[in-house]
């Protein structure tokens, strides 16, 4: 295959890993520039990625994958020192700022891992790239491997892609959790913490997203797990997309909103710090979170005695609580209270509070007449407008995910 040809079929079979950043649409351009993944950065700006596949040649089964083994496809890979070329070439012409490599698995993944990190030794030491390397740990690889890759990679991930065994055991009959995917997880927290320059932009994994029939339980439990004992940075979600020719090509495909629920819960877990079983108030009574309704919400219902909350006296983890209330309004709410009371909606909105999903949870002190006054709205009535984009931006605020 010719070299364009290959980074067509590289690139485009990479669109199945999640980069962060909160990703955007492609660049308008030519087909030949899809591969450069734009994401944006928590205080503003973006950073392009060039995510591409060594190869896709792989040995694995993975029924969610377009490079399983045994499908169709045309199968090809670069060479290191050709990748490494077309990376510094894309990157002088300034169409890239850094890197996302993963690629298939070959009969040995430490032989392919190698040749992963000999593009990375190739870019770090012969053209002196001091930029953004995401690397793909692969399961199974040797220890010396994934030492390698930590030395020379700003972040990596290993892909978890289920969250128990019984659940993966559905989607590949050859990947192993414990020992191919915890392990090598493991090795990396190890290494981190020998030394604390390894890794800058720390460690992440994956879950696909509704292939092995798992609950949202199932998924929040291990993301909890994950970040509480292997001290992930980042977990990401991916809604599952049958693909033709597949052991899988029957199952439903995952709604995105489902996807969506998992991030906001995540961002409860990370950002929030919110305990994982409060976190698990969220789900129903089929561990899965409502589609309807954002989990702080179904949270925030299901305590209705933590609630109305007194704005002008409230701590910041009490505020966090409030539907409406992101870490950076209640951080604003506790500054600007140092200065002088807060006595309005309007005022909260000044502080980026989305006002008609908080005005039912807070009480300004002292202000009973605005609860006569407004239609004060009975909690576990209450049903959710879906927010805009603009309101889920206010809430999460700085949530861009760093690449
Ligand atoms: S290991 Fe699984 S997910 Fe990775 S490329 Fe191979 S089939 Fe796809």
């Amino acid at each position: 295959m010719e070299l364009d040809d290959r980074l067509e079929t590289l690139s485009a079979a990479a669109q199945f890993d999640v980069c962060g950043g909160r990703e955007m649409r492609p660049l308008p351009s030519p087909s030949s520039l899809r591969f450069i993944h734009r994401a944006a950065l928590p205080g503003g700006g973006c950073v392009s990625l060039f995510k591409v596949l060594l190869t896709n040649s792989c040995v694995n089964d993975c029924g969610y994958c377009v490079n399983q083994v045994g499908r169709d496809v045309p199968r090809c890979g670069f060479q290191p020192d050709e990748l490494a070329r077309m990376f510094m070439d894309l990157q002088q012409r300034r169409l890239v700022t850094g890197l996302f490599l993963t690629s298939g698995i070959g009969q040995d993944p430490s032989r392919t891992m190698e040749a992963m990190i000999k593009v990375v030794e190739i870019l770090r030491y012969r053209y002196k790239f001091p930029g953004y390397v995401h690397l793909k740990i692969l399961p199974g690889a040797r220890f010396d491997c994934v030492e390698a890759g930590c030395k020379l990679a700003n972040r990596v991930s290993v892909n978890m892609e289920a969250p128990t065994v019984h659940h993966l055991a559905r989607l590949s009959r050859k990947k192993n959790l414990h020992e191919g995917i915890l392990e090598r997880m493991r090795w990396v927290k190890q290494l981190m913490a020998t030394n604390d320059k390894l890794v800058p932009s720390g460690q992440t994994t994956q879950f696909v997203v509704g292939a092995a029939g798992e609950a949202d339980r199932d998924i929040l439990r291990a993301t909890g797990a994950l970040y509480q004992e292997i001290g992930l940075r980042r977990v990401y979600y991916s809604a599952f997309h049958p693909i033709s020719h597949s052991r899988l090509e029957n199952v439903p495909p995952a709604p995105p909103l489902r996807e969506h629920r998992l991030y906001q819960s995540d961002w409860l877990l990370r950002v929030y710090g919110f305990a994982p079983g409060e976190v698990e108030l969220a789900l129903g009574a089929e561990g899965n979170l409502s589609l309807r309704k954002d989990p702080k919400l179904v949270i925030a219902q299901k305590q209705p005695w933590l609630f109305p909350v007194d704005i002008n006296r409230a701590s910041y983890n009490d505020l966090l609580r409030v539907p409406g209330i992101g870490p950076e309004s209640a951080k604003k709410i506790i500054d600007v209270r140092g200065e002088h009371s807060i006595d309005s909606l309007q005022q909260l909105r000044k502080m980026r509070v989305v006002t008609k999903r908080a005005a039912s949870y807070i009480r300004f002190h002292g202000m009973l007449e605005y609860e006569k006054q407004s239609s004060f709205l009975p909690l576990l009535e209450e049903e959710e407008k879906p927010l805009t984009l603009q309101e889920i931006l206010q809430i999460e605020g700085e949530g861009a995910l760093v690449c």
